[in-house]
């Protein structure tokens, strides 16, 4: 009997607890893709690398006979959410989107909400000499041209080369981060602002809480816009769905 598919889209630690929970059911074949940006990830993959766009996406879906899919990507991985809603659509599979809710600003919070990276840079030299940047390696080029500015880089895997990154000190580290952790880090780099992403999430947000405590404001980027469809905020739920399609199809 040929096994109902599976396609997870991968790169969040969700992913990797639902990839877990999902393959304790023998009778479905799972298959997590990666894009392949952290050199050492956490998670096993079947499969690494961009599709080729939606045109790329539909002919992998067809040709491997994914049944569903389940984009577990990170929320501010849009290209690859708005692709696999395209994709599903054409095909004609479902889709379900696995989304942590974003942090909800709480009484201390001095939290600066604004659009994307363009927006904080434009307004970091009227906040803060020295910053705590936060948003991974891939947009570090947007603060380049901040030369008065001190930045405290931290991300996954180094940045590119190729890229241009502001003046400041790189710190190479994968979170959960604690608040100890968090706090020092503050108080010895003299951080004034921290730019985050909303992520979500409990990993990374002891910086938050951290930021609350010294009275720091946070440079808030919002998500962006993700496709509608069928959308839960745990791995539970998320089995739960998978349960659902998986004895539909058998
Ligand atoms: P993105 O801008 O939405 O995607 C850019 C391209 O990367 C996609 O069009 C696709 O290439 C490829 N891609 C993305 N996720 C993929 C996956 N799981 N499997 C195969 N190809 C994938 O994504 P991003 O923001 O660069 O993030 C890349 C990966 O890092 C995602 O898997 C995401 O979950 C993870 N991540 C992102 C962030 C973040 O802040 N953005 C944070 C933590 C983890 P093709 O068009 O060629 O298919």
């Amino acid at each position: 009997m040929v096994k109902p598919r599976l396609l997870i889209l991968g790169g969040t630690t969700d992913a990797v607890k639902l990839q877990s929970l999902v393959n304790t059911l023998s009778d479905l074949e799972v298959i997590t893709s990666l894009a392949g940006r952290t050199r050492q990830p956490v998670s096993q993959s079947s499969r690494i690398g961009g599709f080729g766009g939606v045109p790329g996406l539909i002919n992998y879906l067809q040709q491997e006979k994914i049944n569903f899919l389940i984009d577990a990507t990170h929320p501010f991985a849009s290209q690859m959410a708005w692709n696999a809603f395209h994709a599903c659509l054409s095909v004609g599979i479902p889709r379900l989107k696995l989304v942590r809710s974003p942090w909800e600003k709480v009484t201390g919070d001095r939290w600066i909400e604004t659009e994307n990276n363009e927006t904080a840079a434009k307004m970091l030299p009227n906040l803060a000499k020295r910053v705590f940047l936060t948003i991974g390696r891939q947009e570090l080029a947007t603060y380049a041209k901040l030369q008065e500015i001190w930045f405290l880089m931290r991300m996954i895997d180094p940045p590119e080369s190729n890229i241009s990154i502001p003046p400041g000190k790189l710190l190479l580290a994968r979170g959960p981060f604690s608040l100890e952790q968090e706090r020092s880090l503050l108080l010895e780099h003299k951080i004034e602002v921290i730019v985050s992403k909303n992520s979500g999430g409990n990993a990374t947000y002891a910086k938050i809480i951290a930021a609350r405590e010294m009275d720091l404001p946070v440079v808030m980027i919002q998500r962006p816009l993700l496709p509608e469809g069928d959308q839960v905020g745990d791995v539970q739920s998320a089995f739960n769905w998978v349960n659902l399609h998986f004895s539909k199809s058998k």
